[in-house]
């Protein structure tokens, strides 16, 4: 006990061993929440207060899930396999395999990720003749997300127009699609699981009885429903150990909300409130800059974190005059540090948007510098694994439509459109799937329908008593998948990853405790279900989700849910000492050596969306504030002038985050390239045609000086107020300047006609 006990602080030791009641730790970044919560785990078993199975604990990833199952293993002589940690959707889809029958669901019922989704509710409109013009299908999956995501089914939103009603009939009707192939997205998981508990009595009171103490980590960034979800799993005495940071609070966008903080505390009746102010992560000018940043939030929580590391080094800014040499100057740093000793898994690269990676990822490629990218398009998104996959779930569960229709002609078959709008026709008339529509398409159309249907029955007969990463090999190639890359011009890398999906088939069987020769398709034994079973004092008969996925799912059906859930990583990559590249959302929790935060542009970090949005611009800071912390010796920082995103040349102006550091923190390492002088809070960031931009912006800024305006120059306009002229054109003879006049956009002016003033 002592043992664990003694690496602890005054405060830290409060909270790892407070009594058996709710408790919220309200603490800033790198001050051991996580770390508290895990000893907490560790301390309550130890101490014989709590058995492993009556704990809950949910973290934000999965990643942090493994994380804390193998510190607590390191802590404890306990199996932690079995142990009730995860991410409250790999918890949901654990509770939901186990009484399946109960939610409503087929056993096999597959998980829809944001893209699979996203084709969903496409076929929806189609199937449904809506113009996906007016009724845009992103619109509408945010419209389902975030109504779900408050816990709200179809019929309970409040529609208050006629575009809004639509959109309500809509969401009934998506519902009642994904029930018919047997799939749910995300946010159904927690939705069908809380309406489970609500629902069924028993069920709600043997989990509640069950979990006595639930902890969450990153309490800040839960949504309405996992909220309600929370509360209804810890039903009345439940003690839930909640930690948290309101500065870390990142995803109002999905619908999280910082008020469950202070509604918790009032419903749960929290006793003890407790903060950490002491940082165990980042050397002092690394904090400071943390808290000098985040001071210029109004709505705080409040609290301060001071360090004992000492100053240590300044943060290095560099600004760099494009994209592609920002990327170098990372390479040359990166290689200063690892000549320095630095291990490359302990050097991070984060940036705001996903798209940002490529150029950086090309340069570390042609470098030879290992690295890893996590989120982007994750190893489970590549289309070739979509296909596979596809496959598989076409195994597990027919029914899945969009598995269907992704691969049904994929290879080649001669399955054309129309054939397809014949099956369709035919399964919306009988209101059943695809494939079981396929007998009811007759002549050229049917005979090749029922080739494909041959084909997955064929595969799935052949396979049925193969291990998984067995029958993962022979589906690649019965579905032709192989065979097809093999002859394509540039399939060499898709047939690796393809390799890859194999690799990682097996590492998820020997991880996830399936016995590495158990047949994939073939449910739990029948035993170890039996033998979880429980009977409530009412008599009725529950079984418990309580063992490892191994005995409630096939390992088909748990791989299928892990790609995902998991959505992510190759994990057959993972363990290589690899630089890691991540946007900063999914650097949450993590810490690092170094860290890189590159892109700090306004219109890119702070992004562009957040200046319409009422509290965007805190939101962003607070995402500044979880970048920045990240780092424990070093922090690096970059900007650029001119960037290539999404096929257009952006012209940039530093993040006003810099003017928010402290300057005794920074050390500009560029020699800071034309002061500009105008505020950056009001302008916005300039977007160009990539043609017109690519029209030698370097070379304007020396010929432009001829006609009397300059770019950088600050100009004021009788309409559009104040501006920045960011690039101008047509030198000598008609020359025009595009001008960012922040809250009026980018404006392309003839400087012959146009009325502009010097200020
Ligand atoms: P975040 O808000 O970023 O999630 P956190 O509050 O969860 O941060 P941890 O990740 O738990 O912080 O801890 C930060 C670092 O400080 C870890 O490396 C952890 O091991 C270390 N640490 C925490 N408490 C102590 C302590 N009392 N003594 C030494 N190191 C500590
Ligand atoms: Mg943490």
């Amino acid at each position: 006990m002592q043992k664990l006990l003694h690496n602890l602080n005054p405060e830290q030791l409060a909270a790892v061993t407070l009594p058996a009641q709710s408790a919220l730790i309200l603490a800033g970044a790198g001050s051991g929440k996580t770390r508290v919560l895990t000893t907490r785990i560790a301390w309550l078993i130890q101490t014989g207060q709590v058995s492993p199975s009556g704990i809950l604990a949910v973290t934000f990833t999965n990643k942090a899930a493994k994380e804390m199952q193998a510190r607590l293993s390191a802590m404890l002589p306990i199996n932690t396999r079995g142990m009730w940690i995860g991410t409250f959707h790999g918890l949901c889809n654990r509770l939901l395999r186990a009484h399946y029958r109960d939610a409503a669901l087929p056993q096999t019922f597959q998980i829809l990720d944001s893209q699979d989704q996203l084709s969903a509710i496409k076929r929806l409109l189609k199937a449904n003749n809506i113009d996906d013009e007016k009724y845009p299908p992103r619109n509408l999956m945010y419209f389902i997300n975030s109504a779900k995501d408050q816990g709200l089914r179809a019929h309970e939103v409040d529609a208050y127009d006629d575009f809004n009603r639509k959109f309500v009939q809509l969401y009934e009707l998506y519902d009642q699609q994904c029930q018919r192939e047997g799939v749910v997205d995300f946010a159904e998981l927690l939705l069908r699981t809380y309406e489970l508990l609500s629902r069924n009595q028993p069920l709600r009171e043997h989990y509640q009885a069950r979990f006595s103490h639930i902890l969450v980590d990153e309490f800040q960034d839960t949504n309405d429903l996992q909220y309600k979800w929370l509360k209804i799993m810890a039903g009345k005495h439940s003690a839930v150990f909640a930690v948290g940071d309101d500065d870390q609070s990142i995803y109002a966008f999905r619908g999280a909300n910082v008020g469950n903080m202070m509604a918790f505390e009032r419903e749960f009746q929290v006793q003890n409130l407790i903060k950490l102010e002491q940082n165990y992560r980042s050397h002092g000018h690394i904090l400071d800059s943390a808290n000098t940043l985040i001071a210029n939030n109004s709505k705080r929580l409040g609290k301060n974190l001071r360090t004992d590391a000492g100053h240590g080094e300044q943060l290095r800014v560099q600004e760099a005059s494009s994209d592609l040499q920002e990327a170098q100057w990372i390479i040359e740093e990166t290689k200063s540090l690892i000549a320095e000793g630095a291990a490359r898994s302990e050097i991070a690269v984060l940036y705001r948007s996903n798209a940002q990676s490529r150029v950086i990822e090309h340069a570390l490629f042609s470098a030879g510098i290992p690295y890893r990218v996590y989120g982007g398009q994750r190893f489970f998104e590549r289309a070739e694994i979509k296909h596979a996959i596809a496959y598989l779930q076409l195994m597990d569960n027919p029914h899945n439509d969009s598995a269907f229709l992704r691969v049904v002609n994929f290879p080649t078959r001669g399955i054309g459109a129309r054939s397809l709008e014949q099956l369709q026709d035919a399964a919306r008339q009988y209101g059943i799937s695809l494939y079981a529509a396929v007998p009811y398409v007759a002549g050229k159309a049917g005979s090749s329908l029922g080739a494909f249907i041959k084909l997955i029955e064929g595969t799935r007969f052949e396979t049925q008593n193969l291990p998984l990463q067995e029958m993962v090999q022979v589906v690649l190639d019965a579905s032709g998948l192989l065979p097809h890359y093999r002859n394509e011009k540039e399939g060499a890398d898709r047939i690796e990853n393809l390799e890859q999906l194999v690799s990682a088939a097996m590492l998820f069987v020997s991880e996830e405790g399936f016995g590495i020769d158990a047949p994939a398709l073939v449910g739990p034994p029948a035993q170890a279900v039996a033998g979880a079973a429980v009977t409530t004092g009412d008599g009725v008969e529950i079984i418990d989700a309580d063992a490892p996925l191994a005995t409630i799912m096939s390992p088909l059906s748990a791989f299928l849910s892990h790609a995902s859930l998991e959505a992510g990583d190759n994990q057959a990559q993972a363990g290589q000492d690899a630089l890691q590249l991540m946007t900063v959302h999914s650097a949450k929790g993590l810490e690092f050596d170094a860290v890189f935060i590159t892109g700090l542009e306004e219109g890119l970090f702070p992004h562009e969306n957040s200046q319409q949005e009422q509290g965007g611009i805190e939101e962003e800071r607070r995402l500044m504030y979880v970048a920045i912390t990240r780092a424990k010796k070093r922090l690096y920082l970059s900007f650029s002038q001119t960037r290539m995103l999404h096929g257009q040349t952006r012209y940039n102006m530093k993040s006003r985050f810099f003017d928010e550091l402290p300057d005794e923190a920074l050390k500009w390492l560029s020699p800071r390239v034309q002061q500009h002088h105008w505020s950056a809070h009001t302008a916005k960031a300039a977007w160009v045609d990539a043609p017109q931009a690519g029209a030698n912006a370097i070379a304007q800024k020396i010929s432009s000086k001829g006609i009397g305006w300059k770019i950088g120059e600050s100009v004021s306009h009788q309409k559009f107020g104040e501006g920045v002229i960011v690039n101008i054109e047509g030198g000598g003879g008609n020359p025009r300047a595009h001008i960012n006049f922040g809250r009026h956009g980018m404006k392309l002016l003839d400087l012959g006609v146009a009325k502009l003033e010097k200020v």
